[in-house]
């Protein structure tokens, strides 16, 4: 009994990423009350929730995610010429791993923009983007369907573009760090770098409920891709100071997580959505101010 329950602790442990958890929160945690960007305490408003995203989030998202790049593998695998991959196969870490990085941050701002563009993917992600105040836990709001689409889908490609497993494995740490990093209440500066790697003050604009920055800065990791490609808005001297959208999205991750279902079958049925919502773009956000826009979401507009 008492090997058996430890063995399924220790399961759950790395299930639930306790360890890792706690390794990025002992890094970000004093960080973010050294150099904050804005002043909030460590348990902010909708913490809570954002630990349940963590918390839940995890095993399910270990699942669809094997399921989607075995489903989606397969037929990447067979388009990619056998000359490609064995190439890519072949080439070291020094460079398989910026190549690695590129394909996948490429694949997720293509992936990222079409969540901005189209409706239907709009619904999932409007759940990451419903974050009000950031920091390093406020990246795990995320709608697995839309971390699936956005992000598991440059892994697709990346195993079927032949990366090596040591490449993913760096690659994919990289990506985990830099995925809290964008999102922490950490003020630092990149200097000559901030164009190439991307930071807080880079991806804090992409979650602005500012009318200037919206359906900008698509890049998770290259801020580049978005100077190269006409969607970047990264101002030198001037920070992001607020953040949302008017878009009625629940906090509680069951809410959540059923959000965009419950606003597609509005969608299927014909029935309006609230003013200002459901499709990205083109709505009237702008001509809210923010006050109105947090009145309108405490009230709920769907009911
Ligand atoms: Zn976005
Ligand atoms: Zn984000």
């Amino acid at each position: 009994m008492g090997v058996r329950y430890w063995a399924a602790m220790d399961r759950l442990i790395e299930i639930f990423g306790v360890a890792l958890f706690l390794g990025l929160g002992l890094v970000f945690v004093p960080l973010e009350r050294l150099i904050p960007f804005h002043a909030q305490p460590v348990l902010r408003r909708q913490w809570l929730s954002d630990l349940g995203f963590w918390v839940f989030n995890r095993p399910l998202l270990l699942v669809l995610a094997f399921l989607y790049v075995g489903a989606i593998g397969g037929g990447l695998g067979f388009a990619v010429p056998v000359g490609a991959t064995t190439w890519v196969g072949a080439l070291p870490l020094w460079a398989s791993v910026p190549l690695a990085l590129l394909v996948a941050d490429l694949t997720f701002y293509c992936f990222h923009r079409a969540a901005h563009a189209i409706p239907v993917l709009w619904q999932f992600h409007a759940v990451h983007h419903s974050i009000e105040k950031l920091d390093w836990l406020a990246s795990v709001r995320v709608h697995p369907l839309d971390q699936l689409f956005t992000t598991i889908s440059g892994v697709a490609l990346q195993l079927a573009l032949g990366f090596s497993v040591e490449t993913l494995a760096i690659t994919g740490t990289v990506y985990l760090w830099q995925s809290h990093f964008v999102h922490s209440n950490l003020r630092v500066s990149l200097g000559p770098l901030r164009w190439l790697i991307a930071g807080p003050a880079f991806h804090h604009w992409h979650h602005s409920d500012r009318p200037e920055a919206r359906d900008k800065n698509f890049a998770g990791q290259l801020p580049f891709l978005d100077r190269l490609l006409g969607t970047a808005h990264f101002p030198e001297k001037e920070f992001s100071q607020t953040y949302g959208i008017p878009d009625p999205v629940p906090s509680a991750y069951p809410s959540a997580l059923l959000y965009p279902f419950r606003r597609l079958a509005r969608m299927a049925r014909g029935l309006p959505l609230e003013p200002g919502e459901g499709v990205h773009g083109a709505d009237s956000a702008s001509d809210q101010s923010p006050l109105e826009r947090a009145n309108f979401r405490r009230d709920g507009g769907e009911k």
